[in-house]
C-alpha cells in the first residue's frame, strides 16, 4: 500500500494548524502528512500529543522535515552542536506526535573530499543514533538524496549511511536524484533501476519506503525550484506510479510541488488506476 500526502499543511485546509492539516489530508483521502520544522521545531509537547491523537484517528501517517540549518560534515563544533540539536529535537518532537521518520538533509563538502565528508556524517550520525537509543526514541532518520552537487547526500552515500546505521534510512527524492543527475529519470526502467538498487543494498526498504516527489526546474550545478507536475515531466510522475503498481511497494510518497495536496491526489488517482488495472487483468 502506498500513502500519499502533502510537504505542510494542505492548501485546500482551512485551518493553519497541524490538526487542522491532519483532519483536511484525511477528508481529501490523502493517508500521510509531512510537518514541516525546516524553518525550525516550534511544536510544543502538548500540541505533539493532541496531534498523535489526531492522526490515530484518522489513519493519518505522520513525518518531518527538519530544519534546513543541518551540516553533517563540518569542522566547526558550533554547527555540529546545532546541527544535532535540530536533528534530535525533530526526532523527539515527531516520536511523539507519533511520526515515523524525520528527513534531513545531510550537508555539504565544502572543502573537503567526499570520503571525508563521509566519514564526518557518519559519525556525527552515530552519536545522534546513541543519544535518541538512550532516551528510547523510536524514530526513523530519512537522509535525503540532495539535489544541488555541492550537497553531500548522492544515492550512494545516503544508500551507505544506511547500511552502517541502525536509524537511518534513505528518503528518495526522485526529483533531486534527477537535477543533480545521480540518476536522469525518463522512464519507468529508469525508476526501476533506482528501486532495484535500493532493493539489493537494503532488502525491505522498498516495503516500507519514504519519498518526495515534485517535477524540477535545474541547471548544471543542480536543483533550482520546484513545479507543479505537468510543468515540465521532469521527472515524469506516471511511470513512477506504474511502478510501484507493478512491484506492490508499500511506503509514502510526499507530494513537495508548489501544488501539494492537489498534485498529491492526482499522483493518488493514477496510482489507483493502475492498481484497477492489474486487478482487472
Ligand atoms: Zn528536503
Amino acid at each position: 500500500m502506498i500513502r500519499f500526502g502533502p510537504a505542510g499543511i494542505p492548501i485546500q485546509c482551512a485551518g493553519s494548524g497541524t490538526i487542522d492539516g491532519v483532519k483536511c489530508c484525511a477528508s481529501l483521502g490523502l493517508m500521510a502528512m509531512e510537518m514541516e520544522f525546516v524553518q525550525g521545531v516550534r511544536m510544543k509537547d502538548d500540541s505533539a500529543r493532541e496531534i498523535c491523537k489526531a492522526a490515530k484517528d484518522s489513519s493519518v501517517s505522520l513525518s518531518s522535515h527538519a530544519p534546513y540549518f543541518v551540516n553533517l560534515c563540518t569542522s566547526d563544533p558550533v554547527k555540529i552542536a546545532n546541527s544535532k540539536r535540530h536533528i534530535l529535537e525533530s526526532s523527539r518532537v515527531t516520536a511523539l506526535a507519533g511520526g515515523g521518520i524525520t528527513v534531513f538533509h545531510p550537508g555539504f563538502y565544502q572543502k573537503l573530499a567526499p570520503a571525508e565528508a563521509f566519514a564526518k556524517a557518519l559519525s556525527v550520525l552515530k552519536e545522534i543514533e546513541s543519544e535518541l537509543k538512550a532516551r528510547n526514541i523510536k524514530i526513523r532518520l530519512g537522509a535525503e538524496t540532495v539535489g544541488k552537487k555541492s550537497a553531500f547526500g548522492g544515492l550512494e552515500e545516503n544508500i551507505r549511511l544506511s547500511q552502517e546505521l541502525d536509524m537511518v534510512e534513505p528518503v528518495i527524492d526522485f526529483a533531486h536524484l534527477h537535477a543533480r543527475n545521480d540518476f536522469r529519470i525518463r522512464s519507468q526502467a529508469d525508476y526501476q533501476a533506482i528501486f532495484d538498487k535500493l532493493e539489493s543494498a537494503l532488502g525491505s526498504y522498498v516495503n516500507r519506503f519514504h519519498c518526495h516527489f515534485s517535477e524540477i526546474n535545474y541547471s548544471d550545478k543542480g536543483e533550482l525550484n520546484h513545479y507543479p507536475l505537468g510543468t515540465n515531466n521532469e521527472p515524469p510522475f506516471r511511470p513512477l506510479m506504474k511502478t510501484l503498481a507493478e512491484n506492490g511497494y508499500s511506503g509514502t510518497v510526499i507530494c513537495e510541488t508548489p501544488m501539494l495536496d492537489m498534485d498529491a491526489t492526482v499522483m493518488m488517482k493514477e496510482y489507483l488506476a493502475e492498481m484497477q488495472k492489474r486487478k482487472a487483468e
